[in-house]
């Protein structure tokens, strides 16, 4: 079956089992945020953040920004800020992350896109990224060597954005998918 008929399908029986009366409707007016890896295999349950009850109900309001390597988006910033009031924000990082990377082992995902790319449009992306390519690569991807600096240099580069507040919070922790743990690399209390 296609993917999008079995999302269908999915959605129909979503629709049987759930209240509607149960699902979260008003906004969040809750002030922190979490900034995490869209990676499937961290579990936001660790940090205390549930999932949805089979009901369709929800217990946590904090809202989740995912992007590769927990990296900070200007535009989802912005808007938690500044609509919504978000002053304190947590980015998780993780061991194994897609974001680990360097020269050598970012080749497969120049070779895949290659591949993948009409030759023309390959060489347009090229030139976007200009020479040094690998190099360059890397940076645009903010590619880190090793995960706890990764963190800490997304949580200092984040603090020289126009648009971010002296008195915001952030701190960064690293999981651990293979035990679930996780360590605080960056205490934002202690800044
Ligand atoms: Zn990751």
């Amino acid at each position: 079956m296609p993917w999008l008929d079995q999302i269908l399908l999915e959605n129909a029986k979503f629709k049987e089992r759930i209240n509607p009366e149960n699902l979260p409707i008003k906004p969040s007016t809750e002030t922190r945020a979490i900034v995490t890896c869209m990676d499937h295999r961290i579990n936001l349950e660790a940090l205390g953040i549930p999932g949805f009850g089979p009901d369709g109900s929800r217990d946590s309001s904090i809202r989740v920004i995912r992007t590769a390597g927990s990296m900070a988006e200007s535009r989802s910033l912005v808007l938690v800020m500044y609509l919504s009031g978000v002053r304190e924000i947590v980015f998780i990082g993780h061991n194994d992350c897609g974001c680990h990377q360097n020269e050598t082992s970012i080749e497969p995902l120049i070779e895949n896109m290659k591949n993948a790319l009409p030759p023309h449009q390959f060489e347009v992306f090229k030139a976007s990224i200009g020479e040094p390519f690998k190099e360059n690569l890397l940076t645009w991807l903010k590619a880190f060597e090793d995960p706890r600096a990764g963190l800490r240099q997304e949580i200092e580069s984040l603090r020289t954005l126009p648009f971010i507040p002296p008195d915001l919070i952030t701190h960064g922790l690293l999981y651990d998918v293979e035990t679930g743990n996780l360590e605080v690399v960056v205490n934002g209390y202690e800044r």
